[in-house]
């Protein structure tokens, strides 16, 4: 039993993430959600707005902890002394991405292991960027999202909408 990170965007989480959560909390002592502020891209929602998210949606179990970080999730992970990185696999893609990067961050912090959670086929086709392009035209994302991510995606739809018409 140890600590463990579980690094990510998360603009904004979906039920594909919180299923990851679910599932590798009981393995840890605490796990450590950490939402990156990510200076490169520019998200959709606030970095207040998607640790408030995951806080919602986690309120249920005692073990998992929201928070912000800047930087590289492996220094985030030696920041909270987590012994490991959890992260999601959904396709072979993924798989190739994410085997990079885990075995990039041993070599940068070898007391840091990375966990692999396979998707679960009902989530696997999920992401951020489906929901936000399915919000984008419209469409109900409500198997997707907690209720309380779908209503605010809506109403940030609207007001890009709302600003690029005026
Ligand atoms: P990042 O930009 O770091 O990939 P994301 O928020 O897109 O941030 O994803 C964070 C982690 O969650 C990644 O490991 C990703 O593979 C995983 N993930 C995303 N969506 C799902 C899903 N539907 N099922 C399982 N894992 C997922």
């Amino acid at each position: 039993m140890a600590i463990a990170v579980y690094p990510g965007s998360f603009d904004p989480m979906t039920y594909g993430h919180l299923d990851i959560i679910r599932r590798a909390a009981p393995l840890t002592d605490q796990l450590v959600v950490g939402v990156l502020i990510n200076r490169k891209k520019q998200p959709l929602f606030t970095t207040e707005e998607r640790v408030e998210f995951l806080r919602k949606a986690t309120e249920d179990l005692p073990n998992v902890s929201i928070m912000a970080f800047d930087g590289l999730a492996i220094d985030f992970a030696d920041q909270c002394n987590a012994a490991y990185i959890i992260r999601g696999v959904r396709f072979i893609s993924d798989f190739d991405n994410e085997l990079s990067m885990a075995q990039t961050n041993s070599r940068l912090n070898d007391k840091v292991d990375t966990i692999f959670f396979p998707a679960d086929p009902e989530y696997a086709n999920v992401s951020s960027s489906v929901v936000k392009e399915i919000a984008a035209y419209g469409g109900n994302v409500s198997q997707f999202v907690p209720p309380f991510v779908g209503e605010k995606l809506q109403e940030k739809v609207r007001n890009k909408g709302e600003s690029r018409n005026e």
